[in-house]
């Protein structure tokens, strides 16, 4: 009986899935049966722009948590496809930080190119995975949304690639009830215009809080508090951007903050985290983990050590993306289709998992964490035919980009880098990140 796989998502980590299947079908292995289920409809996962917050049109949680005017945060150099240059899809090198729309438009051309859409069920939502010790199958429970009809499969392996940046993390604060302002978390932020010529208060310091507050600030937000509750992210802000410690209350529109700040706002932006969140499978099987380098229970970062014929892609926090997670796919076909051993027991399988968190604990410096994950990318690509890269070059891409960040935070979208695929030098933008205010495709890709 030919074996049946379930994908569950189809961004970037399931396309990545789906791609390595059909590169090696190419190559002429006999590959299982492939099936991918997909929540939205259409592909690209975060990257598929929808403005509804909330609920979707049938009904279920919004998986978007990108917004308009979204330009990449770290340079495409560091995350470019192996086997598909930005190159090869645009017929042309292009600048280093593309928008988002740019993005979807090369996450797409490969799998068009691939022709693997055929493979995925759009509008179906996964409810329930269970596993049967004895059949050792899986059988999973999906929802058709076009036809609201509830059924059950069986599959020989699962593979979850739902995501984690899309479930938000909100926390509750003195005097939230009660403000008389617009309170929003990151995921249901839309577009910064909303926020022109308002005192906005950002609480956070990761890449959420620099981000929107950097967008708010180019839209012409009057002025920005930023709050952390650890560390500050500590760049060289614009005049009317305030990096404070910690909100403590909110009485009426003031912001009572730690240090004894007291500030008028509008509106507070919640860039306060996700959360791993997966409804749909049972304890045995649910990954609970930190948003880290080393996830917890995946052997290799992508087997679960509890059950070996469950795997997860993506689930790491990321600096690496698209690269990181073709690796991690192409492992997981070389592991079904038996081209690579797992160690048969579980003891091995934890002592892996044991060390990877026991390296990332070894130091907090950011390059150390680069560094990290490209050995993890190296390490997995090393085991299959995933077409080899210079992944230190990219690990190069990403220190100049905190280099520059540290520089000017709103420039540095105006520097360019050296493709590790193509070898050729991306040119520069024709415009300034601070004056582009248009995040069209066309706008962005004009000579
Ligand atoms: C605001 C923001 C900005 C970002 N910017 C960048 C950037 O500039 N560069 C970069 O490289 N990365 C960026 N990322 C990181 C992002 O995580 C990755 O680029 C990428 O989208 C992750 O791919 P994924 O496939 O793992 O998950 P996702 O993109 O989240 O895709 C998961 C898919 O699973 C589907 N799904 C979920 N649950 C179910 C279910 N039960 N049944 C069926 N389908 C389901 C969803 O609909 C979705 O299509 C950003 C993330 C966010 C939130």
């Amino acid at each position: 009986m030919t074996k049946r796989i379930a994908i569950i998502g189809a961004g970037p980590s399931g396309l990545a899935q789906l791609r390595a299947f059909q590169s090696a079908a190419r190559n002429g292995a006999d590959i299982p049966e492939i099936v991918c289920f997909e929540k939205q409809s259409n592909w690209g996962g975060l990257w598929n722009y929808t403005w509804r917050t909330g609920l979707d049109e049938n009904g279920e949680p919004v998986h978007c948590s990108m917004y308009r005017y979204l330009w990449t945060n770290g340079p495409k150099e560091g995350l470019e496809f192996a086997d598909y240059s930005f190159e090869e899809h645009f017929g042309k090198q292009i600048a280093s930080y593309p928008p988002r729309a740019v993005m979807f438009d090369y996450i797409e051309g490969r799998v068009l190119k691939a022709g693997v859409r055929d493979w995925i069920r759009f509008c179906t939502v996964i409810r329930h995975v269970e596993y049967d010790e004895a059949t050792t199958r899986f059988t999973v429970t999906a929802h058709d949304l076009d036809d609201d009809r509830m059924y059950k499969e069986e599959f020989d392996h699962v593979i979850v690639a739902s995501g984690h940046f899309s479930t938000p993390n909100v926390p509750e604060y003195e005097g939230f009830s009660t403000f008389n302002g617009r309170i929003l978390h990151a995921h249901d932020f839309r577009d910064a215009r909303e926020f022109e010529g308002k005192d906005v208060l950002i609480l956070g310091s990761s890449y959420s809080a620099e981000d929107i507050g950097s967008q708010c600030w180019k839209y012409g937000a009057k002025t920005i508090t930023s709050c952390y509750r650890s560390a500050p992210m500590g760049f060289e802000w614009p005049d009317n951007w305030d990096e404070r410690p910690a909100l403590v209350r909110i009485e009426d529109r003031t912001a009572v903050l730690a240090d004894g700040t007291r500030k008028e706002i509008d509106a507070i932006i919640l860039c306060t985290g996700y959360k791993h969140y997966f409804p749909f499978l049972p304890d045995d099987l649910r990954l609970k983990t930190a948003n880290r380098l080393a996830t917890a229970d995946l052997y290799k970062g992508v087997v679960w050590v509890h059950n070996p014929r469950l795997f997860y892609l993506g689930m790491q926090d990321q600096w690496f993306t698209f690269n990181m997670f073709d690796a991690q796919a192409w492992y997981v076909r070389d592991v079904i289709l038996g081209r690579i051993e797992l160690p048969c027991d579980k003891q091995a399988m934890m002592a892996d998992v044991r060390e990877r968190e026991d390296r990332e604990e070894a130091s907090d410096d950011v390059k150390y964490a680069i560094r990290y994950q490209a050995d993890y990318v190296k390490e997995l690509i090393a085991e299959t035919d995933y077409p080899s890269f210079d992944v230190d070059g990219a690990c190069g891409a990403f220190l100049e980009w905190k280099k520059h960040k540290a520089e000017d935070i709103m420039a540095f979208r105006n520097h360019s880098y050296k493709s590790v695929i193509t070898g050729t030098m991306a040119p520069k933008h024709h415009t300034p990140w601070k004056d582009a205010l248009d995040d069209s495709m066309e706008a962005y890709l004009v000579n």
